[in-house]
């Protein structure tokens, strides 16, 4: 199909560095002629073909290193205006944490929104408190920055070094999401570069079409070169438990409970542990009541646990009426009481726990390997269906990572964004983070790992679970369709607003530019 004659394309092109990096048209030199605030590089760009995925490799034609959002603008109105002679394509490219090439542009133009992160980012200190900052910046530094003035963003995800843009095209879903909705629910405002190259304001009263069109658009109406994201005070200390259960409708039951209550924990997700074989032998002996990462390193001996992981946010004065109601939460809940992990961190260092690991592994040379991540969006009353299927018989082990099951409220998303969800009240996020070992053959590698993925998406089809795919990932046009449902004309009504020839984030493969 015409995606393998590409990727055969790219694998050669890569192979033979003497073979030219571009088409041969005069469109390059017309890029070089523009007049930029930063620069324009078409050498040592083979990093923009990469990303987290580390399975899609195209490579573009140029990457452009912006230090103002009109260099954005310049450049697509400039392919704008070439119109259809031009193959040219543009993509974005945060922090390259993509799973499937998502931010490639394959013989077109990478722009590197990092570089734009010099920017200021601006405190509004009133009601609401909110901070400006670029699309290009990564929310590890909006936390720290924000920390300074004792307020923080309200919803994250699990990993803070992602890029504004990147998650707002997506949702940005975590723990806090049951509370908060994802992060394109906590944004007041953006700055828009649309396909045409024009830069737009928008917001919920401004342009309304485009900001919902972009948050959760797959990067497909327009750049996001800055974003208002709402704050609240920020807690010092958090208090991040995890209790393990043995039945998975015991578990889920006590999940969507503490979703449902008005006033619970700040923070709610839950793994799930098959037959998991770690350095330690007897999981009990390594019960640690101080560390809650032991929960995840035990050998479950054969055996499915559910783990179940909540955190309350605190400050120090705060303690003991904290620890009342973390007492009187817990005790309505029905796992394993001599499971109880139970410790107390920095707000910092509870939200950045990702990070801690992503050292560890780069330490192994684990982090530049191949991800065949799947992240599904189950409707409530399917989840135990899904559950019993996928961990009981599908998957042998979760030896090859996490796998994160955690349920949300569909109320608090809102429903005129391009995100897709499932249509129900309550929906599970079930995300199977996988590591692939590099040239492995075994139930380690890529191929094992892949059909495993194949085998959940077709008992997904075929149980007819209502299930969503969150970032997304599809090949063919009808495939997008059906994932967009009844959402489709809206979407590429909103294309055809605001990026007509489908210039923008050709690695998302929905449309292709018109030549
Ligand atoms: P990129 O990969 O660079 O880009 C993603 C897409 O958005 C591309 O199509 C790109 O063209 C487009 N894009 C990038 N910047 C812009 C912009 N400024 N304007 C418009 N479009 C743009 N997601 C969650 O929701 N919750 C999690 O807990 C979570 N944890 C993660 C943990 C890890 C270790 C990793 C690797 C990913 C995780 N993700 C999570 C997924 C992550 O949110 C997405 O992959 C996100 O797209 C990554 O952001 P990025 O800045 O790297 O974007």
């Amino acid at each position: 199909n015409m995606f393998s004659k590409i990727l055969s394309i790219v694998q050669k092109d890569q192979a033979n560095p003497t073979v030219p990096l571009h088409s041969g048209s005069s469109v390059i030199p017309s890029l070089e002629e523009l007049r930029l605030d930063g620069n324009l590089s078409f050498e040592n760009i083979q990093y923009a073909a990469m990303d987290f995925g580390n399975q899609y490799h195209f490579l573009p034609s140029a990457v452009l290193y912006p230090k103002s959002v009109s260099d954005i603008s310049t450049i697509i109105k400039h392919i704008f205006e070439m119109g259809i002679t031009s193959e040219l394509t543009v993509a974005a490219k945060g922090h390259g944490h993509s799973l499937e090439g998502q931010a490639q542009a394959y013989r077109g133009v990478v722009i590197d929104m990092e570089s734009l992160q010099g920017s200021e980012m601006h405190f509004h200190i009133g009601e609401p408190p909110y901070v400006d900052v670029s699309g290009g910046e990564l929310w590890i530094n909006i936390l720290h920055e924000s920390l300074k003035h004792g307020l923080t963003p309200k919803s994250w995800t699990d990993y803070l070094h992602l890029t504004v843009g990147g998650t707002l095209s997506n949702a940005g879903i975590s723990g806090q999401a049951f509370r908060h909705g994802p992060q394109t629910n906590n944004v007041y405002q953006l700055e828009v570069v649309t396909g045409r190259g024009e830069v737009v304001n928008c917001s919920e009263k401004q342009n309304a079409d485009l900001f919902y069109g972009v948050l959760g658009g797959l990067g497909q109406f327009g750049i996001i070169t800055g974003a208002r994201i709402a704050l609240e005070p920020a807690p010092r200390m958090v208090k991040w438990i995890r209790v393990l259960y043995s039945d998975f409708s015991t578990f889920s039951r006590d999940q969507e409970h503490l979703i449902s209550l008005e006033s619970s924990f700040d923070y709610i997700e839950g793994f799930v542990i098959i037959n998991r074989t770690g350095l330690l032998n007897n999981w009990r002996l390594s019960f640690d009541p101080k560390d809650p990462v032991q929960a995840s390193q035990f050998n479950s001996d054969g055996r499915t646990f559910f783990c179940l992981e909540i955190a309350k946010y605190f400050n120090p004065d705060e303690t003991v009426i904290t620890n009342q109601k973390i007492d009187s939460l817990l005790s309505e809940l029905n796992y394993i009481q001599s499971t109880l992990f139970f410790s107390e961190v920095s707000y910092v260092e509870f939200l950045d726990r990702v990070h801690v690991s992503e050292l560890k592994l780069r330490e192994k040379g684990l982090w530049e390997i191949p991800h065949p991540w799947l992240n599904l969006l189950i409707p409530k009353c399917r989840i135990q269906d899904f559950a019993v299927v996928v961990f009981g018989k599908i998957l042998t082990d979760t030896s090859n990572g996490p796998i994160l099951i955690y349920p949300v409220t569909k109320s608090k998303w809102n429903n005129r964004t391009s995100i897709v969800t499932p249509e129900e009240d309550v929906f599970y996020l079930v995300s199977f983070l996988s590591s692939a070992m590099p040239s492995s053959t075994g139930t380690d590698g890529l191929e094992h790992i892949l059909t495993q993925n194949k085998r959940i998406l077709y008992f997904c089809e075929m149980a007819h679970l209502g299930m969503k795919q969150y970032l997304p990932h599809y090949s063919t046009p009808e495939e997008w369709r059906a994932h967009f449902g009844p959402r489709w004309e809206l979407f590429v009504r909103r294309k055809s607003t605001y990026d007509p020839l489908a210039i923008l984030a050709p690695g998302q493969r929905i449309f292709q530019k018109a030549t």
